[in-house]
């Protein structure tokens, strides 16, 4: 990794999202890849995390073991079992190896109405098994135009956090993810990403405590590549980055691990 937080203690995050991608043949195939990149050349100061879709778990997790790589999923309930058709809970995801969940995806509260009061349910839910919720928040291009970005982004962390107990606080991973990046293109110049991730922090510490929020890991997601993960992890509150297009390549995954371009 090209800029890491040593001085800081947050250890880099690079957490692939693969959303409703692959097949059971395609996903081993790409975990495999990884394994094999990682065991042949390790990348002992960044942490790996890759979330494929809930079928896929236990096979992603048998071709990642040994490697370090993380396994998260994609969304989880707030209830723990009972009459949730089509619902998956935390403790599910902990029993097939999951470490953590990522959580509020813009995909989510736009395709499936999910406000910050389930996001904040879901959030307990996953802390409570022991899970890493990785909390997604980020303005659309209509609110960045309209100067509502900071609006938005303090509307859905303060309210997705509700009732968080300050100790669980520190365990947390954001992920800043403008809407109007994801899957465009059209990623945030490094100055726009910076300046968000320093609001969330500050938003921390007030919600919080200033040494819990000096611990989250705060990551970046909208079109992260091998070209542009320099930029933005050179930011001192950029942590890693929450990467979805470019990390169903093992290649451009592996680049934005090690750093290359
Ligand atoms: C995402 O969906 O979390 C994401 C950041 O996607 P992409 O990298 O494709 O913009």
């Amino acid at each position: 990794m090209a800029d890491g937080k040593a001085c800081s203690g947050r250890r880099p995050f690079i957490a692939g999202n693969w959303k409703m991608n692959t097949t059971a043949r395609g996903a081993e195939a790409l975990a495999e890849a990884i394994a094999r990149n990682l065991r042949e050349r390790p990348a002992p100061d960044v942490e790996v995390m890759v979330a494929p879709p809930f079928p896929y778990l236990g096979l992603v997790a048998r071709r990642l073991e040994g490697t370090g790589v993380a396994l998260g999923g994609q969304d989880a309930g707030w209830a723990e079992s009972g009459a949730f058709t089509g619902a998956v809970s935390p403790s599910m995801l902990k029993d097939v190896g999951c470490a953590f969940v990522i959580l509020g995806h813009s995909e989510r509260r736009t395709h499936l109405s999910e406000t910050d009061e389930i996001v904040s349910r879901k959030m307990k839910a996953a802390l409570a098994v022991g899970l890493t919720p990785i909390l997604c928040v980020g303005e659309s291009a209509t609110a960045r135009k309209q100067g509502r970005a900071v609006e938005v982004v303090t509307r859905q962390l303060v309210g997705s956090l509700k009732g968080v107990e300050a100790p669980a606080l520190a365990r947390l991973v954001v992920a800043y993810e403008p809407v109007w990046a994801i899957g465009t293109g059209d990623t945030a110049t490094p100055e726009q990403a910076q300046e968000m991730h320093a609001l969330i922090r500050e938003l921390l510490a007030e919600t919080g405590s200033p040494a819990a929020a000096n611990e989250v890991r705060i990551q970046y997601g909208g079109s992260v590549t091998p070209e542009n993960i320099g930029g933005v992890m050179a930011q001192p509150d950029v942590d890693g980055a929450l990467v979805g297009g470019a990390s169903l390549s093992a290649k451009n995954f592996l680049s934005i691990i090690y750093g290359e371009r």
